[in-house]
């Protein structure tokens, strides 16, 4: 059963859309978007031709509708309701580009693969951006989600931050605006970042090689890269490792319906044939309890859930999770 309507929030829009060049499609598949390959529709997925096309579009859009803004799709478990609303997600012409912008300095759109910019910087002998070069993810989900490996994360490169808010407002955002804190900033949801500049520093381009190298090598060995996976599930609660306190709970390889704690790296959790969003949230909360009661210790998710349930397959948060 379908929980929402694409096509009647697409006509409540009026006449008003005719002036758009991106484009909108009613009831859009999310399976498509996410690496996890599970989960129920957007209702309205828009994807601008450039900022112009975006602003035009946030200034007819009603304040009621709700709306979301989805990168790559490698960090998140969209529920099998879908998303109520209209779903943002940036076109690769209007805001794939990555170009030098000055010494040492990397302007990047938000839908640009983080890969891209490591892959430039190695070129033009710019240090600072090789652990980019293991993340799947686009500049917008890393600007959000402070994206980091290998000790290096997105707030030590970033130097400004482009953004439009609900209204269709543009603004430019400091470092120091974006308050970043471990997978964190503290701006508000309702910001699309649509480019930003980054700054590294001079190195030696056989040096960043090698560091890509290391970085690719690492994570083909310990990550199940070619899984349909969200990357790590949980955060690192302070102290710990979130893979070792999921181990000691004996969660390695726990399954739910089509989903399960990865055997390889027990932090991912990978749909194994056809998991719904149902099985993953499912088997995340399970974990989220076991953990509990091994460890006295509450896991944080860091996979964004979104969208709505189907009736009667909610999920409800593990008993442990009553004073969150
Ligand atoms: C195999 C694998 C390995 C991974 N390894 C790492 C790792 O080492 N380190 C790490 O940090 N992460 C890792 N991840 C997680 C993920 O790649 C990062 O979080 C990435 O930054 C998410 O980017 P995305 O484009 O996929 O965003 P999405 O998953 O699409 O969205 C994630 C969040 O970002 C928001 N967002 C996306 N674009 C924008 C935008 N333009 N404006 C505002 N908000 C936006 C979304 O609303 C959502 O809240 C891994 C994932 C996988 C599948």
């Amino acid at each position: 059963m379908k929980q929402v309507d694409g096509e009647k929030l697409l006509a409540s829009l009026g006449e008003g859309v005719n002036q758009l060049r991106g484009r909108l499609t009613p009831d859009a598949s999310m399976e498509r978007v996410t690496w996890f390959q599970a989960g129920g529709l957007a209702e309205l997925m828009f994807q601008p031709h450039d900022v112009d096309d975006l602003v035009t579009f946030l200034k007819i859009l009603p304040p009621e509708v709700p709306l979301t803004v989805v990168g790559v799709g490698s960090n998140l478990l969209v529920r099998d309701g879908g998303i109520p609303g209209v779903v943002v997600r940036l076109s690769a012409k209007g805001f794939g580009q990555v170009e030098l912008v000055g010494e040492n300095r990397i302007r990047a759109g938000a839908i640009c693969p983080d890969k891209h910019i490591a892959a430039m910087a190695m070129d033009n002998g710019i240090g600072g951006f090789a652990f980019y070069y293991g993340i799947p993810g686009s500049i917008g989900g890393a600007l959000r989600m402070n994206a980091g490996a290998n000790g290096g994360e997105t707030a030590q490169r970033v130097v400004e931050v482009h953004a439009v808010d609900r209204q269709g407002n543009l603004h430019v955002l400091s470092r120091e605006d974006m308050g970043y804190s471990y997978r964190h900033t503290k701006v508000s949801k309702d910001l699309i970042f649509t480019h930003a500049v980054f700054e590294g520093y001079p190195e030696e381009r056989a040096t960043i090689r090698a560091e890509m190298d290391a970085v690719r090598q690492h994570r083909e060995t310990v990550q199940p890269i070619k899984e349909k996976t969200g990357g790590s599930t949980f955060k690192n609660p302070e102290g710990h490792s979130a893979w070792k306190l999921i181990d000691d709970a004996g969660c390695r390889g726990l399954m739910n319906g089509g989903a399960q704690m990865s055997s390889l790296h027990c932090n991912f959790m990978i749909n194994i044939g056809h998991a719904t969003g149902y099985d993953l949230e499912y088997l995340g909360e399970m974990v989220r309890q076991r953990v509990f009661e091994h460890a006295g210790i509450k896991l944080e998710w860091e996979i964004k859930r979104l969208g709505i349930f189907m009736p009667g397959r909610e999920v409800k948060p593990f008993q442990g999770a009553a004073t969150e």
